[in-house]
C-alpha cells in the first residue's frame, strides 16, 4: 500500500458556533443526594434568577439536559443526567 504525503489543509477559520448558554461562573447551584439514582439539583434560572428544585435522574446514559425554566420559558440550567423528572419553582435559597 502506497502512502500518499498529504498536504495539510488550510482551514478558513469557522466562526465560533454561539451557544445560547454562556458559562456564568456566579449562578448558584446545589445539589443533594448525588449519591443517590436521582438527585436534587437547587439552583437559580439563569436568565430570571427564579429559584428553581428539579430532580434528576442520573442512571447512565448521561446527557446534557437543557432544562426549561417554568417562569420565563427558556433555558434555566444544563444538568447531566438522564432525564430530568420534575422541576419546580421555589423561593431562591439565596436570596433573604
Ligand atoms: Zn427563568
Amino acid at each position: 500500500m502506497e502512502m500518499k504525503p498529504q498536504k495539510p489543509k488550510l482551514q478558513k477559520p469557522r466562526p465560533i458556533a454561539q451557544k445560547e448558554l454562556e458559562p456564568r461562573p456566579c449562578q448558584h447551584i446545589r445539589i443533594l443526594d448525588c449519591d443517590k439514582p436521582i438527585s436534587r439539583v437547587f439552583y437559580e434560572c439563569y436568565y430570571c434568577q427564579q429559584g428553581l428544585l428539579s430532580e434528576c435522574n442520573k442512571v447512565p446514559p448521561i446527557r446534557e439536559i437543557a432544562v426549561t425554566c417554568p417562569n420565563c420559558g427558556r433555558t434555566a440550567i444544563e444538568l447531566l443526567g438522564q432525564e430530568v423528572v420534575s422541576t419546580t419553582a421555589i423561593p431562591s435559597p439565596w436570596r433573604g
